[in-house]
């Protein structure tokens, strides 16, 4: 199926959403990248799925249908083991979407505060779906392992990176944006996500 050299970046979220850009952009697809932005009218998603990749692919194929377009979308968060995987989905709306994140991770602090180092472990998770209007879909997981740490750390990035320690040490909110996405989980899912669009649009 031949299809409109258009892409269409179905999140909300101006952070990801300048992530993705980013990461995309430099594949040189030789396609227009178009957001949300450009369709006021689409339908609001309610993310009902359970799981990151069901709430993905809800978002992935309302868009598609409303725009006509192939279109990329996303879900994830944070999950954190001694807190039985919260906040997961719910990361965004941890503690309601009023919540500050600074408030978040203070209260994911005193949450953990007699949580040992070794069993501080959580991951950032990023479930990209590719929806085409023909309704085929790809799917592309990435993940990123680390710890919680004790403090916030960092002025990079978005969400609750300050609070999550990398292997080497460093919170992720300390690396510059370029460093993030060669590690990040939404880095990782989108370097499967461009193989994916390369079939989708072959050059
Ligand atoms: P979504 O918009 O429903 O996918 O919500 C994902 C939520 O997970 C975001 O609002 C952030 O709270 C969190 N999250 C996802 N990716 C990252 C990241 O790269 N850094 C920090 N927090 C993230």
């Amino acid at each position: 199926m031949n299809y409109p050299r258009r892409l269409l970046i179905a999140t909300t979220n101006p952070k990801k959403r300048t992530e993705m850009q980013q990461i995309l952009g430099q594949a040189q697809l030789d396609i227009e990248i178009v957001t949300l932005q450009d369709f006021p009218d689409a339908p609001e998603v309610e993310e009902t799925g359970s799981t990151f990749m069901e709430n993905s692919h809800l978002k992935a194929h309302s868009a598609a249908k409303h725009s006509g377009l192939v279109v990329i979308a996303d879900d994830g968060g944070l999950s954190i083991d001694a807190l039985g995987g919260a906040p997961g989905v719910h990361s965004s709306r941890f503690l309601g979407v009023e919540t500050s994140f600074k408030d978040k991770m203070e209260a994911i602090f005193q949450k953990m505060e007699n949580t040992p180092p070794e069993e501080r472990t959580c991951r950032f998770q990023c479930a990209v779906v590719i929806a085409t209007p023909a309704g085929e879909a790809f799917e592309c997981m990435g993940t990123c392992e680390g710890r919680v740490g004790y403090e916030r750390k960092g002025d990079f990035g978005f969400g609750y990176d300050p609070l999550f320690v990398l292997p080497d040490g460093r919170h992720m909110a300390e690396l510059m944006p370029q460093e993030k996405h060669t590690i990040s989980h939404r880095g990782r899912a989108l370097a499967c996500a461009t193989e994916a669009l390369r079939k989708i649009f072959p050059s």
